[in-house]
């Protein structure tokens, strides 16, 4: 580390980049032929052409994990060997820390510093947390007594598709597959479209760690075609998803369209961070509020989005996010003096800028509100603060998975946590206040996955994240996460006593 924004850029430069799928331990092209572009939205050039896979690649890779499944190359070797494995895809992940950070900046835009510092040793982190886990976890017997011995064990499903969102494309990747892997399934991993490039590196490492072929294949591609087709298979036993609260949705159709897959939707989120009067230290409280919404340009599913402050203290409240918002404008992903990165895609930002330029009748435009280039080219966003928005207001109500927050007062307690529950998501919240009661008390009635007191987006690996309504269900990290991979088995053996 310690890279120079000269190092990143010369490093960027003589990168190679695998745009192949990874099906049965190999790369391999599309059965079609067919190629899309990899767009670094930071220059809008073109990284590389990715295999362009469709129903037919997904019945190859699907039906190279279901081989694999099957003859126990990876599903009935020992839990402390599959362990070995994932350590060793750990420390592999460590070795490449740089190369996967800039894999993960180019092809979506975020920081190549925070890329380097949290994405990519947290995907190392976590596989090798999963690896450690998996030969101490033990099954059950049932109290039955004598001349009866009933084992209730958990068992891998067999084939295990991922759909992945851009964001987070190594990290995503990762805590779906690690939790996967390590329970003993096959995975199929389809990438978003708009960021390949890390999931099929990881899977090259995973098979240099010794993974079996065909126990990780990654086929990227569409979500209408590559996405619909794993999500529809008869073949695939589990859908674990991240994205979109509509897609969410569309997998649980297939699912009941196809062959009953259990379905686990991570979605979308409109994460409400309260603040009140008696919280002694609002200049922590401004920093992680500004961290909360502008970190990784605002596109994190649980990004503290809706701010609800205290009316006495609003509006100096206000002014320190303001002076916060100044000082993170956006820069090359690829300098490390950067305070923001590009927006994902020219999509991405059309759609940022829509809400952008419609809240500025609606409500008061305090900081930012425009689109930006850096260097003359790219997708940025200014960090924006609306302040005094109306509940109800699409700024505050609405994902907007950009560098966009929504300040809304409030007179009483009671009308915050009203408010902060009045959404169709629930996947975190924030609890800004020294009164010890009122932190438990607002907590408990937060209707979220993840409530952070004193602090934003608390997240580690022994902690499930996940969401409330229509955020999804299930849980990612912590062991909880196995129990999406494996289903329970009673085994009944009957004895003489
Ligand atoms: P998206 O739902 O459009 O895409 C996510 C994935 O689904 C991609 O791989 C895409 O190719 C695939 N997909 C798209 N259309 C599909 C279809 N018709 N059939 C099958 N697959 C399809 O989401 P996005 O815009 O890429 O990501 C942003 C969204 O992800 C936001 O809503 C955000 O909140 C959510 N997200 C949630 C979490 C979480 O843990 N809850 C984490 C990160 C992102
Ligand atoms: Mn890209």
């Amino acid at each position: 580390m310690g890279y120079s924004y000269q190092d990143w850029k010369t490093r960027a430069e003589s990168i190679s980049l695998r745009g192949q799928a990874f099906v049965d331990g190999k790369f391999v092209d599309a059965i079609s032929g067919k190629t899309f572009d990899s767009i670094n939205p930071a220059n809008g050039e073109i990284l590389t052409s990715v295999a362009e896979c469709d129903a037919a690649d997904i019945d190859l890779a699907v039906s190279a994990g279901r081989r694999a499944f099957e003859d126990g190359r990876w599903s009935r070797m020992a839990p402390g060997d599959r362990k070995e494995i994932l350590l060793k895809l750990a420390a592999l992940i460590r070795e490449n820390l740089e190369e996967m950070a800039l894999l993960d900046s180019l092809d979506m835009g975020k920081l190549v510093s925070d890329a380097v510092t949290i994405d990519a040793p947290g995907s190392a982190h976590f596989f090798q947390w999963y690896a450690e886990a998996i030969d101490k976890v033990y099954d059950e017997v049932a109290p039955t007594g004598p001349g009866d011995l009933a084992l209730i064990s958990r068992v891998p499903l067999g084939v295990v598709g991922a759909v992945t969102p851009w964001n987070f494309p190594l990290d995503m990747a990762t805590w779906k597959a690690a939790a996967a892997l390590a329970a003993g399934n096959s995975v199929v991993l389809k990438p978003a479209e708009q960021s390949p490039l890390s999931a099929l590196r990881l899977a090259e490492l995973a098979a240099e760690a010794g993974l079996p072929d065909g126990v990780l294949n990654v086929v990227p591609g569409f979500g209408a075609t590559a996405g619909q087709a794993l999500g529809l298979h008869m073949d695939v036993d589990c859908l674990t998803f991240t994205g979109s609260t509509g897609i969410g949705k569309r997998f649980m159709q297939y699912s009941g369209q196809s062959n009953l897959k259990q379905v686990w939707p991570e979605t979308g989120g409109k994460s409400p961070n309260l603040v009140f009067a008696d919280c002694e230290d609002l200049e922590a409280a401004a920093d992680m509020a500004a961290f909360g919404i502008f970190f990784n340009q605002g596109e994190v599913c649980s990004a503290n989005s809706r701010l609800y402050v205290e009316r006495s203290i609003k509006d100096s409240f206000v002014e320190k996010l303001i002076e916060r918002a100044n000082a993170t404008q956006p820069g090359d992903p690829l300098d490390p003096k950067s305070k923001m990165g590009a927006i994902v895609d020219e999509k991405q930002t059309a759609g940022i800028m829509r809400f952008v330029e419609s809240g500025k009748s609606t409500a008061n435009l305090v900081a930012g509100g425009e689109q930006v280039t850096v260097n003359g080219k790219g997708c940025f966003v200014q960090p924006t603060i609306f302040d005094d928005v109306k509940h109800g207001d699409p700024l505050a109500r609405d994902e907007i998975f950009g560098p966009v927050l929504a300040v809304i007062p409030f007179d009483s307690e009671q009308e915050a946590v009203e408010m902060a529950n009045d959404s169709i998501y629930g996947l975190a919240a924030s609890v800004w206040t020294d009164n010890l009661s009122r932190a438990c008390r607002v907590s408990d009635k937060l209707h979220v996955g993840t409530v952070s007191v004193n602090t934003v987006d608390a997240l580690s690996a022994m902690t499930p994240f996940g969401g409330m309504k229509q955020s999804g269900f299930g849980r990612d990290l912590s062991l909880h996460s196995l129990e999406k991979y494996t289903a329970l088995k009673t085994t009944w053996i009957k004895y003489k006593p």
